[in-house]
């Protein structure tokens, strides 16, 4: 972050100051203790189970030297004269404030990403191909809220020329309030799945929420989206100051590759005209999935005037993020560390990958996927029936929910043999020890609260 005045930052956060201590700069806004440094400024944020103003004290001993404090809660905290205390009306709406009023310092164009999977994916895609040419911000993992935009804006520094920012949801109002910060130049919506449509009922309600990401857009802006989305298709491109492009691997889309080459193991080979050119991207990402995050970021790449050699180079620097279909290696064993988390579409996805690994068996280890409300049971036989039609070799679901891909793939041809249902990470283990040859593939994937890494570690540590 570069060095703020405190008077900048009550100005933005429509502040009253309560206190003035010593310090008249901040060079660091942390809502964590344990990452503050020297000049530091503490925002206490109130969560489900804690509220941050509980932890004051110790921002101020590991040397916070400012600290924001939302109304009514300065009675119970004692802070020392040289501390300056901003009072504002809720802090979180500060943070975003402070995050909108940073960003705003910056003059370089901010491009942002949403939609129900391969968020995270497409935004590391896109910043990767533009790291061929430019100093890229992105937002460093899955920070894509409220508290972890707002958070990544105050990462911007003056070297930084383009920002990549994936924005998150869960219910309406969130993006639109990203949005309000951001201001992106260039929208992506990635497609219109079933995440976390206990809130929202249907998917064209998910569809309305997503779309809060044109909201600011305005003539010479672009909205890319997945045209091949059944949903996101339906987009009326007239009307609009901006301009819809639809990318996707038919041809009615805008953008859309004459060849596609699944590589397996090796990503995949994809054809698009440039110019009446015929021109192959190479991309490491296994799975057709990839590819249209691959062709977001290419014609992204190509909007800001890269040479093809240039995108080829981002390409080929991007490491895909860990636990997301990340293939390890161990002796002849193919471990597919998907554990990052999952929903039916990500799941399908990665049934896909599987198929294409070179190895005499098979097997997928698939975990219970949350946050599906009255829609779980329906999006959990929807994976076992796809999955029956793949060639599984073994099956082994983990937690209830995931009973019912194994019911599902069992209806639809999955010998029974072949399948385990179990409750927990420990006793899949159970049921691999006994089953697994030196040379399968082997799928791991579950939603995050599922830490199904634990599995994948007994896999590489096993002798
Ligand atoms: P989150 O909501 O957790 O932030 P996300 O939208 O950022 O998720 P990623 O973390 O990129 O999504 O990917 C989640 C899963 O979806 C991974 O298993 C990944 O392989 C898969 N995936 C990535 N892109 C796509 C896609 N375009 N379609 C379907 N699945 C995808
Ligand atoms: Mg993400």
């Amino acid at each position: 972050m570069i060095e703020q005045s405190i008077e900048a930052i009550v100005e933005a956060c429509n502040g009253v100051i309560i206190n003035k201590g010593n310090m008249d700069t901040v060079n660091k806004i942390s809502t964590d203790t344990r990452t503050i440094e020297a000049g530091s400024m503490f925002i206490p944020l109130i969560g489900e189970n804690f509220d941050g103003h509980m932890f004051i004290e110790d921002a101020i001993k590991n040397g916070s030297s400012s600290v924001l404090i939302q109304e009514g809660k300065l009675e119970n905290i004692s802070i020392s004269k040289d501390i300056t205390i901003i009072q504002v009306k809720d802090t979180l709406e500060a943070l975003m404030n402070i995050g909108r009023y940073y960003r705003n310092l910056f003059n370089i164009p901010f491009i942002g990403v949403t939609g129900s999977v391969g968020k995270t994916t497409t935004k590391d895609l896109i910043s990767g191909v533009l790291s061929g040419k430019y100093n890229v911000h992105k937002n460093i993992g899955n920070f894509n809220n409220q508290i972890g935009l707002p958070m990544t804006l105050l990462n911007l520094e003056n070297h930084h020329q383009i920002s990549v920012l994936e924005m998150g949801m869960s219910s309406y109002g969130e993006i639109l309030d990203l949005v309000n910060i951001v201001n992106p130049k260039i929208g992506v919506i990635t497609n219109i799945g079933v995440s976390h449509i206990e809130h929202f009922g249907s998917k064209e309600n998910i569809m309305k929420a997503k779309m809060e990401i044109a909201t600011n857009l305005v003539k010479g802006n672009y909205l890319l989206v997945n045209g091949d989305d059944e949903h996101l298709k339906n987009i009326d491109k007239t009307n609009k100051d901006y301009e819809v492009i639809f990318y996707g691997l038919s041809s009615s889309n805008d953008f859309y590759p004459t060849k596609v080459e699944d590589l397996g193991e090796g990503g995949s080979n994809f054809t698009v005209d440039i110019e009446g050119k015929p021109i192959t991207f190479k991309i490491k990402q296994l799975g057709l999935h990839n590819v249209y995050n691959g062709l977001a970021a290419v014609w992204i790449g190509l909007k800001y005037n890269m040479t093809v050699e240039e995108i080829q180079r981002g390409l080929d620097n991007f490491e895909p993020s860990k636990m997301r279909l990340e293939v390890i290696e161990k002796n002849n064993m193919k471990i597919i560390n998907d554990a990052y988390n999952a929903s039916p579409d990500s799941m399908k996805a990665a049934l896909d990958v599987l198929q294409t690994m070179k190895a005499p068996r098979k097997i997928a280890v698939l975990g219970n996927m949350f946050e599906m409300g009255s829609f779980a049971e329906e999006g959990h036989r929807s994976v076992g029936e796809y999955l029956a039609k793949k060639k599984i070799d073994i099956l082994i679901t983990v937690g209830e929910m995931a009973d019912w891909i194994g019911l599902e793939a069992k209806e639809h041809g999955l010998d029974e043999r072949k399948i385990f249902s179990v409750p927990s990470n420990m006793e899949a283990i159970n049921i691999l020890e006994k089953h697994i040859n030196e040379n399968d593939a082997i799928l791991v994937k579950g939603s995050r609260g599922m830490t199904m890494e634990e599995i994948v570690r007994f896999l590489q540590e096993r002798r």
